[in-house]
This record gives C-alpha cells, structure tokens and sequence, in this order.
C-alpha cells in the first residue's frame, strides 16, 4: 500500500495468482478500514496544496507519467499477462491506451475554462470557476487493471483532485506498479494513496461514508454499483459509475457478412470476453445468416485458448473458477432450451490447462429470449447469435435491456446507420466499428450501465465543480 508517499509492507499479505497457471506470482498488503481512513486523511491534507497548484505543474507532472508509462510498457504488459491472463500482444495494447488517458488529461488540465454570462441588469456580472470537487475515492477491476486506473486518476489529478484507490483483488500488482510510476512522475506525498485489500466490503463503506472523500468512481458490476451509491447517498456524494453491459451487435442483410463476422470474431473474444462493451447478443438479418455463420464458426475454431505469454493464444484464461462456472451455467442453459451449438461449448482440459480457468471459445446460433444468455452479461468467450426480421423488431430486441453501455450496427445503409444510432438507447455506439474507445471520446452508460462520462473533455467535468460568482458592480 502507499498512503502519504509511504509505501507500506510487513504487514499481513494476500496472495496473488496467474490465472493460467495457478501459480502464486506475489502478494499485496491486507489493507484494513483504517488504512483506508489514513488515506484518506493524507489525501484531504494534501487536497489544500495540490489544489493550489497551476495546471501547467499539473500537467507536467501527467506527462513525465505518460512518458514513464510508455518506457516501461514492456514490464507493464508482462506483468499484466501474468496477473491478469490476457495475451501479451493485448495487454501491451491496454498499455497504451492507459498511457493515453495521462497524455489526454496533461493536456486537458491546462484547458478547465471558466465563463462569464452576461447579465439583464447592468451593473451585475457573473462569472463561473471551475473547482476541484476534492478527495476521490476510486474503486477499479480487475478486466482492465492499468487503464481504469489511469482513466480515473489522469482526470482527478489534472481537475486538482487528490485520490485514494482501491483496485481490484486479483489485480493489485498492476496497480502498485502504476502508482510507482505516479510517485516517480514527481507527484508528491498524498495526492495518491493505494489501499490494497483482499475484503473491498469495509474499504467501499469507509469510501462512502467518510464525509471527507467528496466523490466516488467506481468500475465494476451493477450490483456493487448500486449499492456503493446507494451508501453514497445519504451524504449526496458525488457519484460516477462504469457498469456492466449487455451490448446487442446488429448485422443487417444490407452489409458484407464476411466483413460482420470477421468484426464479431474480433471484438467478441478480445479480452476472453471480459469487457462490458463484449458484443453479447448478436442479432444477424436473417438473408445473411448463413454466409455470417459460416465464417464466424471458421473464425471462432481457430482461436487458440491458452497461456498468454504463448505468442500463439489468442484468447487467455477467465479470471476465476466463478467466472467459467458462469459461461458453463448460460450455455448450458442455451443448449437445453434448444440453441444450436457450432463451436466450443466446453471447459478446456489436457495439456496447459491443468490448473488455468480456461473455457473454449463458444459459438451459438438460435438464441432465444427465454435463455438466460438472452438477457445476462456473460463476461466470457460466448457469441449468441439471435436471428432477426426487420428493423423495428431489432431496434426492440436490442433495447430490450435494462443496461445501456456499448451496441453495434453493421449496414451499408447511410440513412439506416443514422436512424439505428438515433434509436439505441446505448451511450457508445459503433456504426461499422468494433472500437469506439478513445482517450479522446466520452466513455460511459445509460440505464443501469452506469452515471457519468470517462475520457474526452466530460471526463475533467467528472472532478470539477462549478461555482458562480454573481458580482455587483
Ligand atoms: P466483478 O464481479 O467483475 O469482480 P465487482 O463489482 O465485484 O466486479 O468488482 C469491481 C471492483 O469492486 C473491485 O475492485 C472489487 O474489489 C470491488 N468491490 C466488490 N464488492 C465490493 C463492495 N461490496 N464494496 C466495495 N467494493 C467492492
């Protein structure tokens, strides 16, 4: 842990596993409720200086970051392989990804502008300030264990915010090594503090219910999102929430189906499924599902399952015996209900398996509403593929979800993609794109996705208040 630029050991550990291997790769400090109350302290202590600094030390400080991050990517990405299981090739890519939201945020901390408003009385004026919100408390995952770390941080320390984290349990090496790098990016003591800890219950209620901390980002599942802000409530803290999802992936006839189903193979199984914006129901215009099934079962039993330090996996271990017991339930299920299995459908067993969570990449066609893959996230390498009519039917199916994160149309159709993206009540919508993620591009949910934007410009209003000052003159 490191709270008020000390880092703190010798204390008791929790172990840290390879989720391909099982093997034991380290530990981290068992950070407890009182941890979690000095960090928060050292951060509300530093909030008065760090505040005060101009945006250009600021932003200095997120580009030395950036820089530091993008020299050690290699480290990083290794490190992140082995801690969280995703091929070495995809986690040199999350590498820089995080490393973009520090470049992004030293570039838009020196771009908080206020405004003036006139006003209907002449000798009134008002001016608006743009304020650090102050202590943040932010809670990240394990799916993506660099780059929701700096998406959260790069933002509140560009605003003038100081932060405590919690990460995930399972991915706490990748967050002490970020934080490393924060402290050698020259950010002084108490403006990050890192609590560790194998139990998030009594951190997230210290989060909550410390009247200190002003403001709560968490990323994470639906269920614990609801309930951290319902705990944030009672002292109307502000809150941003990055949920689960449930993204629909519509093909319509008007498009290449080799094309779709070359996307679906890529976008699907990226990250072992393991995303909140993973495509999980494909909904494909009944013309074209013959040709799109064809190459999506070609694509899909050609992914190698495996170790992702082997330059030849393409899809690496879930993270847990939890999560394959999840992908086992939602296709059996599908199976028994009457979808039509075309690969995988099975644990990985034999050789270099013994002891990962490993689940083989899984194609099903003819899923129907009644499965509970029609309407669950699956967090694995699933793709349920739901056939369709017409558009309205689609647009229904597909919004028939009380979450709201990613979706994604394929059609060559202009007016068609226009309308689509109209009527989709998703926050991040891929017309003909797999990856309509960015630094650069607002990031977040409607529904029970989630509240809040991160990245792009709306991600600094995230740790920004704004204050009016109404001025006779
Ligand atoms: P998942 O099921 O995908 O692991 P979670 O929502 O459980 O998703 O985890 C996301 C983050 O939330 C992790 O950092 C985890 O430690 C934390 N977390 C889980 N349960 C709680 C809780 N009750 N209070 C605070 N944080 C929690």
């Amino acid at each position: 842990m490191y709270i008020n630029g000390h880092w703190i050991t010798g204390r008791d550990v929790f172990t840290v596993y390879n989720p391909a291997t099982g093997e034991q790769i380290g530990e981290a400090v068992d950070g407890n409720v009182a941890d979690a109350r000095g960090a928060i302290d050292a951060a509300s202590h530093a909030g008065a200086s760090w505040s005060a600094t101009t945006a250009y030390e600021r932003s200095h400080i997120l580009y030395r970051a950036h820089q530091l991050m993008m020299d050690q990517q290699p480290a990083l990405a290794e490190l992140m392989t082995t801690e969280q299981g995703k091929p070495l090739k995809a986690a040199n890519n999350e590498v820089r990804y995080a490393a973009d939201f520090l470049l992004w945020y030293a570039e838009e901390a020196k771009r908080i502008y206020g405004e003036t408003i006139p006003s209907a009385r002449a000798d009134q004026r008002f001016l608006i300030h743009k304020q650090p919100v102050g202590v943040v408390a932010a809670i990240t995952p394990w799916n993506y264990p660099v780059s929701m770390i700096t998406r959260k941080l790069a933002p509140a320390l560009a605003a003038g915010c100081t932060v405590v984290l919690k990460p995930a349990e399972s991915t706490p090496l990748c967050a002490i090594a970020v934080i490393k790098l924060l402290e050698e990016a020259g950010l002084p003591p108490g403006v990050v503090n890192l609590v560790t800890a194998s139990n998030p219950q009594p951190i997230g209620e210290e989060f909550c219910t410390n009247p200190k901390v002003k403001k709560l980002t968490f990323t994470g599942s639906t269920a614990v999102g609801k309930a951290l802000a319902q705990k944030c409530a009672p002292q109307l803290k502000r809150v941003s929430m990055e949920l689960g999802g449930h993204a629909p992936f519509i093909v319509f006839d008007d498009a290449d189906p080799v094309h779709a189903a070359k996307g679906v193979s890529l976008v699907k199984f990226l990250n072992t499924g393991q995303a909140c914006i993973s495509p999980n129901r494909i909904f494909v215009q009944r013309p074209i599902l013959e040709p799109f099934l064809d190459t999506l079962k070609k694509r899909v039993s050609a992914l190698k399952a495996g170790n992702g330090m082997n330059p030849e996996t393409s899809i690496g271990p879930l993270i847990n015996e939890r999560a394959v017991e999840k992908v086992e339930r939602q296709v059996d299920d599908a199976i028994a209900k009457g979808a039509t299995l075309l690969a995988g459908g099975v644990r990985e067993t034999g050789d270099g398996f013994e002891a990962g969570f490993f689940y083989g990449a899984t194609l099903l066609s003819n899923v129907t509403p009644g499965m509970i893959i029609y309407r669950e996230e699956t967090f694995g390498p699933v793709a349920a593929v739901i056939p369709f009519d017409d558009e309205s039917e689609v647009i229904a199916m597909a919004n028939d979800t009380h979450y709201g994160l990613a979706a994604y149309v394929y059609t060559t159709n202009l007016s068609r993609g226009l309308r689509v993206f109209e009527q989709l009540n998703f926050g991040i919508i891929g017309i003909n794109d797999i990856n309509p993620t960015s630094a650069a591009a607002p990031f977040g949910g409607t529904n029970e996705s989630g509240l809040g934007r991160e990245g792009a410009r709306e991600g600094i209003d995230e740790y920004l208040e704004t204050k009016l000052g109404g001025f006779s003159i």
